[in-house]
């Protein structure tokens, strides 16, 4: 009996060091690293809120309600030889984004979302001693990105209006060893701002690479700048299928790059993304530009509607903004029932609209303390949202 329970205790002693030991295998900053935080799927909401998925009213991740084109779905509905692997080369996909960009096919290079090109930018460039450097409050994937390769991370904030502080910038690359890269997003997400010609053309002459994440470029009204990649060997464009296109889940995004980098950053790809479905359905939707810009003069219109109706509660202040969003600051001592006493009223409003099956974006970080953002929908969407904020503030 005694030696029975001994073994028993010893092993299980083993197992205890084992499973100590593999964690102690995973990179310390691995270990140390806090995960992104992605938005919860609409059938898991469905279900933690018991509303229907099409109850629900979606505006917190920057998704097109319009979908993608008839034209794409026929597409995928169509599509052949699944069971063989994708153009390595994706040459379908990058002579039709060439041609509706004007840019060569050579300078383009596509990725599961732009997510992906934003890894690969990363992996092509910066060793752990490099540094990274962003301009928050912004997109969180450039972050992320350097948390998991272990790069030095600089953040240089930008102004409360969330324009860039050129001075700034321009001390942290002079006082940073080794500064390889610049992520700008024009667009900026979460606000929707704009970075002028002149601040882009100060950036250019760092010593860094500019990556210029136009996720959003069609909503603002400006040109894109993929063709200034022609002149600037230090700037990359990121441009992505998931806003305009619609098509956020076939995850679908690329890179212009200057042509002394592209031929590197196809070295560190894994050959086989975007995947064929995602591939076919981008290439149609490039072919009907009558439905892409359909929804993004229907998005445009929509937020100019929404931001006039949001303008209207004197508890919000909305930022102006060039995206398909909004970002809204939320007065701190506005009353609204339920949710954790201790939660700021941003935090009990997005709460508040949930419960009722809207969702929108609640942010609680440095430059975005007490602010909501929320996603440009349908009309009816909007109709819905002015009603229930009407109801949960009274
Ligand atoms: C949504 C978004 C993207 C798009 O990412 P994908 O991986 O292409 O879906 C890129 N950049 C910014 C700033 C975004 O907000």
């Amino acid at each position: 009996m005694w030696r029975v329970r001994a073994w028993h205790l010893a092993s299980w002693r083993i197992i205890q060091l084992v499973i100590a030991d593999v964690e102690q295998l995973v990179s310390p900053h691995v270990r140390a690293m806090q995960p992104y935080t992605p938005i919860v799927p609409l059938d898991v909401l469905s279900q933690r809120l018991g509303i229907a998925p099409e109850a629900i009213v979606k505006l917190d991740a920057n998704e097109n309600p319009y979908g993608p084109s008839p034209r794409a779905l026929e597409a995928l509905a169509r599509a052949q030889d699944l069971n063989l692997y994708p153009d390595p080369d994706q040459t379908h996909l990058r002579e039709a984004i060439g041609a509706f960009i004007g840019v060569d096919p050579a300078h383009i290079l596509c990725g599961a979302g732009s997510d992906e090109v934003i890894a690969l930018i990363v992996h092509t460039f910066v060793r752990p001693e490099d540094a990274i450097l962003d301009l928050p409050p912004t997109f969180g994937m450039y972050r992320w990105q350097a948390d998991a390769l272990n790069a030095r991370y600089v953040p240089i904030p930008r102004r409360a209006d969330f324009s860039i502080d050129l001075d700034s910038v321009q001390r942290a690359v002079a006082q940073t060893p080794s500064p390889r890269l610049l992520f700008v997003a024009d667009p900026n997400n979460p606000d929707g701002s704009a970075t002028s010609d002149e601040v882009l053309c100060e950036l250019l002459k760092l010593p860094v690479i500019v990556v210029l994440d136009e996720a959003y470029i069609e909503f603002s009204g400006r040109q894109s700048r993929v063709r200034w990649v022609l002149e600037h060997p230090n700037l990359i464009v990121l441009r992505t299928f998931s806003k305009l296109a619609g098509m956020a889940g076939l995850r679908v995004g690329y890179g212009v790059f200057p042509t002394q980098i592209v031929a590197h950053v196809w070295k560190v790809k894994p050959p086989y993304t975007p995947n064929a479905a995602g591939m076919l359905a981008a290439a149609a939707a490039l072919s009907d530009r009558e439905h892409l810009d359909r929804s993004v003069a229907c998005l445009v219109a929509e937020r100019e509607r929404l931001r006039a109706a949001l303008s209207a509660f004197s508890w919000l202040r909305v930022y102006p903004s060039q995206a398909n969003f909004l970002l809204c600051h939320v007065e701190p001592t506005l009353p609204i029932a339920g949710g954790d006493p201790s939660w700021t009223a941003a935090r009990r409003l997005k709460h508040a609209l949930e419960q009722r099956g809207v969702l929108v974006r609640y942010f609680d970080k440095d430059g975005l303390r007490d602010c909501i953002r929320i996603s440009v929908g349908k009309p009816e969407h909007t109709d819905r949202l002015l009603a229930v904020l009407r109801e949960v503030v009274g």
